[in-house]
């Protein structure tokens, strides 16, 4: 009785929530722009950025979804009252998210975004539901890359709008030059191109491609994380279901299907989560 409760709480909230981000701009998306309900067959449903390139994580295979964030959105989305048919994913790269959340493109994203406090100046986040860290990748046959102190004088790849180009551009920018791609898929077609000399970005992400077949026995994870990466799940500042959120991951934690999900996205990689951080507790709603 009391799951039936808070769902349809929430599903109220969230309705509210849709109707606000209609009112603030219409752009593109399944809604209509009057009447509340989504046009796309009946019921309400619940748009959700993903990455769509990145395997075991948000991955897009033909008109599958899969990975860690699409299990955990799946889980969460269910906590709120939304079956897995009424979600619709929708891709949200790295340098998008914030605008795609203001703008009622989205209505929560699970796309590996790390909480950090310039992103709270535009945008809210509930979680953290993972703990990753920044780390490199390069060719297998490599020795001489063995950490972000050691980049000097190469070429380096990253993502626009990731926390990963960023702390290049803050902390390591003297000497290294850094090629910015929109996606991680395609700075790995790069370095395997031989045209840069490492990626960098989330451990969890590298070691995701690395163990795509077509890259496998051509490219390593150099296996020394130097950041925090909290996975939080991005929502509009205005909203009333942070909280709800919150108790969702909490639950998938304490469930046992948090350890379930890491399991089944990260076999065959070799990848561990980082077992002081994770699982993480979830911050306190704002
Ligand atoms: N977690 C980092 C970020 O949020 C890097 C991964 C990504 O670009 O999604 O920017």
């Amino acid at each position: 009785m009391r799951t039936r409760h808070v769902g349809a709480a929430t599903l109220a909230a969230l309705t509210a929530l849709t109707l606000a981000a209609c009112g603030g701009g219409d752009v593109g998306g399944g809604d209509g722009g009057d009447g509340g309900d989504s046009s796309d067959g009946g019921g309400d449903s619940i748009k959700i950025g993903i990455k769509f390139d990145q395997p075991g994580l948000g991955y897009q295979d033909g008109s599958e979804y899969t990975g860690f964030d699409v299990d955990v959105a799946t889980y969460v989305a269910d906590k709120l009252g939304y079956s897995e048919d009424q979600i619709e994913w929708v891709e949200a790269p790295s340098a998008n998210r914030e605008t795609m959340l203001q703008t009622g493109q989205v209505d929560m994203i699970f796309a590996t975004y790390s909480i950090t406090d310039e992103r709270k100046e535009q945008v809210a986040f509930a979680g953290p539901y993972f703990v990753a860290g920044q780390d490199l990748l390069v060719a297998e046959d490599n020795s001489d890359i063995t950490g972000p102190e050691t980049l000097e004088g190469k070429n380096l790849c990253s993502v626009t709008g990731s926390t990963s180009a960023q702390r290049i551009k803050d902390e390591y920018a003297e000497g290294v030059q850094l090629v910015e791609r929109p996606g991680y898929a395609e700075c790995v077609t790069a370095l395997t191109a031989g045209q840069v000399d490492a990626v960098t970005t989330d451990d969890i992400i590298l070691a995701g491609l690395a163990g795509q077949d077509a890259n496998k026995g051509k490219v390593k994870v150099v296996g020394n994380p130097f950041s925090e990466e909290r996975y939080g799940v991005g929502l509009p500042q205005d909203n009333e279901v942070c909280e709800d959120v919150n108790s969702a991951i909490q639950e998938m934690i304490d469930d046992g299907s948090w350890e379930e999900f890491v399991m089944s996205n990260t076999e065959g990689t070799g990848y561990e989560p980082n077992a002081d951080q994770n699982p993480p507790t979830p911050d306190a709603c704002a």
